[in-house]
This record gives structure tokens, sequence and C-alpha cells, in this order.
């Protein structure tokens, strides 16, 4: 049995290191001897290094040098990170971030031998993110009326986009929760899951995984 990605993206919570090794440490156990699912969890870049997670939220295109506020490619690989989201909404709403800045950070990410996880919410976002990108990259679809709102895609008409991106594994995003979340890999055909709201509620996170994990 294939392998699904599941990505927590925790976004900007939670408030306090604390809280996060609290979350990090259970979600940690209870993933023990999970066999056919990677998980992968995104913390604030605060929290990465004391946590020792495997994901980050994002990341600048350059490695070093006058970006105040910024965090390079080298750094999270040599904290030991393996997977970056890039292109998610929030950022492509709230900071401006335009498909050409997409480009130089997947660039980046895989120059430093990071796995770039593409959120996408369209597929003009998917072609004007990967220009002049041949490497197959992990693409998230996200549409962005389903992100944090409780209303997640019809599996029909997530089925259809899965369908029409042509990349070998491609995540579902968007109000996922543990009653759909086998739907979008079962019957929509996913390769795994971005999981924002409910990857802060261990016992519903961990119930996805399992879920998941023992799908038949
Ligand atoms: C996300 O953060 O990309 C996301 C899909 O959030 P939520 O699961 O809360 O909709």
């Amino acid at each position: 049995m294939k392998k699904i990605i599941i990505v927590a993206n925790w976004k900007m919570n939670p408030e306090s290191l604390v809280e996060a090794k609290r979350l990090f440490d259970y979600v940690k156990r209870g993933i023990k001897g999970v066999k056919n699912a990677e998980v992968v969890v995104c913390p604030p870049f605060v929290f990465l290094g004391s946590l020792g997670a495997n994901g980050a939220q994002d990341c600048f295109w350059e490695n070093r040098g006058a970006f105040t506020g910024e965090v390079s490619p080298t750094m999270l690989k040599n904290l030991g990170v393996e997977y970056v989201i890039i292109g998610h909404s929030e950022r492509r709403r709230y900071l401006r971030e335009t498909d050409e800045m997409v480009n130089r950070k997947l660039r980046a990410v895989m120059a430093a031998g990071l796995k770039p996880i593409l959120c996408i919410a369209n597929a003009v976002q998917l072609r004007e993110s990967l220009k002049g990108i041949s490497e197959k990259v992990i693409v998230a679809y996200e549409p962005v009326s389903a992100i944090g709102t409780g209303r997640p895609c019809s599996i029909e008409k997530a089925r259809k986009m899965r369908k029409a991106i042509n990349h070998k594994v491609v995540l579902y995003g968007g109000s996922i929760n543990s009653e759909n979340a086998l739907d979008y890999v079962k019957k929509a055909g996913f390769q795994g899951l971005l999981i924002g709201g409910a990857s802060l509620k261990a016992d519903e996170f961990l119930r996805i995984v399992k879920n998941i994990s023992q799908r038949g």
C-alpha cells in the first residue's frame, strides 16, 4: 500500500513553546507504529528547532543576505527539515505573494534538497508557479472557499481537479476532518491531505491519521 502524506499546517499557532511541545509530543506518540502514512508537521519557524519538526510553512528564495525577517532554505535544511509548504493561499492573500515569487521559492527549496509542497487554488496558479520547472513537485489543491471555513470542496469537484493535475503526488486541503478525510483519498484519488484547523486538535488529527492508515 502506497504511503499517504498527511501535512499538519499549524499556521500561526500555538502561542508558546510549551503548548507547541505538548501538541507535538502527543502527536508524535500517537503516530508511532503508523506505517502507510507519512506525517509532516509544519509549526511556526520559532518552534521548528526545539521540536525537530520535519516541515516548514514557508521560506525565502535566497540563502543568505540582507533580507530582514526571512528564513532561508539552507537554514531549514540544516535544522533537519524535509518538506516546505510554498504558496499557501493565506500568504498569497495577506502578503501579496505572487506566482513569480512562488516560482523562485520552489526553485530555491529544491536546490537546497528540500521537498516543496506547492499550494494552488486553480490551474492558472499551478501553471504560473511552475513556469520553467520540469521537476514534478508535491502539489496541494486547496480551493480558497474551503480553507478554514468548514465548507470542504465536494468530492466530485475535487476528483475532477485531481484528474486535471498532471502530478504524481497531489494533496487535498480545505476543511478536512476525521469524517471526510478518507473520501478525498479513496473517492477523489488524492495522495494525501493538507490539514489546518484539525491539526491543532491532537485527538482529531490522530483520528484522521488512523482512518487513513487503516484504509483498506
Ligand atoms: C490549510 O491551512 O491549508 C487548510 C486547509 O486549513 P483548514 O484545514 O483549516 O481548512
